[in-house]
């Protein structure tokens, strides 16, 4: 099968060399170059625009930040679409909108092309590793078809529902993971700020009911002061905003995830939105009026 990808950023290009070292023939492209080189010399071939990589490939994997992102390299000009034949699937990777999803998906099947929404969960590591999880919306026989690629890139692929669904899941997965770090990085300085050694505290916790995964892996972060994406809080920004759509049109009102929406939108406004989303510890210790310490700003 041969495969095409568009979006080579953190995620995408640890992605794409997966496939490579699987076998597969891989056709990429990037807006920048550098990424595109860097895979063209270890065996993916460059389809110079969104058109050509869809001419060279049955299946094409998107991994773009967001809603208009993808919009554009499917429906612009020489995008995906004047490249894609009937038959062919695209399988969009990135986080966007579920009812945008479910909008480009209707327009390519009037050209019959099939749209499975696969988001991702695991960050940098998980696509390094090939150990992503990965939430899919479509239909299931398309699904079986893409199945072998997705095992090469995540570990625990799980078909959802329909199309769109893909991206309610990771809409979820993103509310747990972004309030999760606020109850982190407010238990961290709070411990700071009473006198107890956040790491002593972030240890103690791991062995209990509080602890998490986000609590060791960003808790971590926060002690480091080490903020280097990973995941831009940009883009959890963006995530929460699709939540908050999503749950608008669904009637579910959704008080924590508005919150931290906001907060993420004042650590953007800081002009911090590219450093990892766990530098929302530094909102917290700076509302603390915190001083010193690796918690400080
Ligand atoms: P990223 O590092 O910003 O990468 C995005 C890539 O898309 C960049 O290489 C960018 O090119 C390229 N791009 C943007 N617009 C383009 C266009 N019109 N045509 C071609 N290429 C274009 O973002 P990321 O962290 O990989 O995230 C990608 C998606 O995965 C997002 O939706 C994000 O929410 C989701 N995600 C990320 C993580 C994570 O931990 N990072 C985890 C799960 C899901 P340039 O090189 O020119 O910028």
């Amino acid at each position: 099968m041969r495969v095409g990808f568009v979006g080579l950023g953190i995620m995408g290009k640890p992605m794409a060399r997966n496939l490579l070292r699987a076998g597969y023939a891989v056709t990429v492209h990037n807006r920048s170059r550098p990424s595109v080189e860097e895979l063209v010399a270890v065996g993916a071939a460059d389809g110079g625009s969104p058109r050509g990589v869809a001419e060279r490939s049955e299946v094409v994997i998107t991994m773009l930040p967001d809603t208009p992102d993808v919009e554009q390299v499917t429906f612009g000009p020489d995008g995906l679409a004047e490249g894609l034949r009937p038959g062919s699937v695209l399988v969009d990777m990135s986080t966007i909108s579920p009812a945008a999803t479910r909008s480009i998906a209707a327009r390519l099947a009037q050209r019959g092309v099939d749209m499975l929404d696969a988001p991702v969960s695991g960050g940098q590591r998980g696509a390094e590793e090939g150990t992503l999880s990965i939430m899919v919306g479509g239909d299931p026989q398309v699904f079986q078809r893409v199945r072998p690629i997705f095992e090469v890139l995540g570990k625990n692929v799980v078909h959802i529902g329909p199309v769109g669904s893909g991206q309610v899941c990771k809409a979820c997965n993103q509310v747990v993971v972004a309030l999760t770090i606020q109850a982190v990085a407010e238990a961290l300085v709070l411990a700071e700020r009473s006198g107890a050694d956040p790491a002593r505290v972030r240890r103690a916790l791991l062995g209990g009911f509080a602890g998490s995964r986000i609590l060791e892996v960003h808790g971590q972060r926060m002690l480091d002061g080490n903020h280097q994406p990973g995941f831009r809080a940009r883009l959890h920004h963006k995530d929460l905003r699709i939540a908050l759509e999503t749950a608008r049109s669904a009637g579910v009102p959704l008080l924590g995830t508005a919150l931290v929406h906001e907060l993420l939108g004042a650590l953007v406004a800081r002009g911090w939105g590219d450093l990892d989303h766990s530098a929302l510890v530094r909102l917290v210790a700076d509302l603390a009026g915190a001083g010193s310490g690796a918690l400080s700003p």
